[in-house]
């Protein structure tokens, strides 16, 4: 199947995958994000989609477009501070030396600290995202950096597929909020686990790390009976309470009775938002969405056919 995914023409891709992007401009994609606030009491982390970029016009334009997301998001009239949107990011985003094609990632510190400087100014908080291996201690490097110089509104994304992240996690700063998430690029054994009940078992287990060690968790996955067992056991059990952590999910994956279930007893959700300014740099993102899940096709389809 994922074979099959890969060989999809990005036109069809872009159609199957359409619930997953909340539009293709900032506007539509602050729209979807008060909506989810006002309607269901859902918060957003928002994220542009510009991964795999080849030219620097491109690096440019993505750090200008993440310039005008810190404003949008400071000038967040939604009710009260609560429900502020996030922002998540990637560094290959702004460089067109990728590390996974040998390249240097230039560039792409620069830009990071950039907009963590313009988000710190506005009260902004940025969770940077975590790639595949070849990212891993670039990212990692570019978060200590940034907590050195003062600016405590970062966030990182630990994968709890790799094999390393047992020793990243014990050697995070004092206090830093963190994402959990088993982690979407497919990495060879040498690296990482291959079986996702290992994966979702390590999920448990570094959340109860991390709240004990005074961590914010931010607690992400689509697995029903990992999210109940996160807030029923292992948050009560290191004695924390909802204020310690959140619940994240993708935008568009379907999981509506379980948001409100969770809202319902107080538990904060944060649908991760993302939108695109060219619809070919959004391309990769869903493909990896299909790949997880196949079925959004024939739903789509159905949709499209109005049948069934
Ligand atoms: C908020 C958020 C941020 C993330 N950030 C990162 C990151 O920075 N780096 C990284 O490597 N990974 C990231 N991920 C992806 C993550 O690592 C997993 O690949 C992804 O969440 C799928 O794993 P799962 O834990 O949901 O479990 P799974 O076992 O894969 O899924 C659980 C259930 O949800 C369903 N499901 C899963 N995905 C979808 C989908 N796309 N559409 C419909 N149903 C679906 C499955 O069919 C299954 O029934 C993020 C995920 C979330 C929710």
């Amino acid at each position: 199947m994922k074979l099959l995914i890969r060989l999809i023409p990005p036109f069809f891709v872009r159609l199957f995958a359409r619930p997953y992007v909340a539009g293709d401009s900032l506007d539509l994609a602050m729209a979807a994000v008060n909506d989810l606030w006002q309607k269901r009491s859902l918060m957003a982390t928002l994220d542009l989609l510009a991964e795999d970029i080849r030219e620097q016009g491109q690096a440019d334009e993505n750090l200008r477009t993440y310039l005008r997301m810190v404003d949008a998001v400071a000038a967040w009239k939604g009710a009260g501070q609560e429900g502020r949107p996030t922002l998540s990011l990637k560094p290959s985003s702004y460089t067109i030396a990728p590390l996974q094609d040998g390249g240097d990632a230039r560039g792409s510190f620069e830009a990071i600290a950039a907009i963590v400087d313009a988000a710190g100014k506005k009260g902004v908080q940025v969770t940077i995202d975590m790639e595949s291996r070849h990212w891993t201690d670039f990212t990692l490097d570019a978060l200590h950096k940034l907590w050195a110089l003062g600016h405590r509104h970062i966030g990182c994304v630990l994968q709890t597929r790799m094999h390393r992240t047992e020793q990243d996690l014990a050697a995070l700063p004092k206090g830093m909020r963190v994402r959990l998430v088993i982690g979407i690029y497919q990495e060879p054994a040498e690296f990482a686990l291959v079986a996702k009940p290992a994966m979702k078992q390590r999920m448990l287990d570094y959340a109860a790390r991390l709240l004990k060690a005074g961590h914010y968790v931010e607690f992400a996955t689509h697995d029903e009976a990992a999210v109940r067992q996160f807030v029923e056991q292992v948050a009560p059990a290191c004695g924390a309470g909802p204020d310690r952590f959140e619940v994240q999910m993708l935008y568009g994956v379907p999981r509506e009775k379980l948001h409100a279930d969770l809202r319902r007893r107080g538990i904060h959700c944060r649908l991760y938002v993302p939108f695109a300014n060219s619809w070919s740099l959004a391309v990769q993102y869903l493909r990896r969405r299909l790949d997880e899940y196949p079925a959004m096709m024939w739903l789509v389809t159905k949709n499209l056919l109005r049948i069934g």
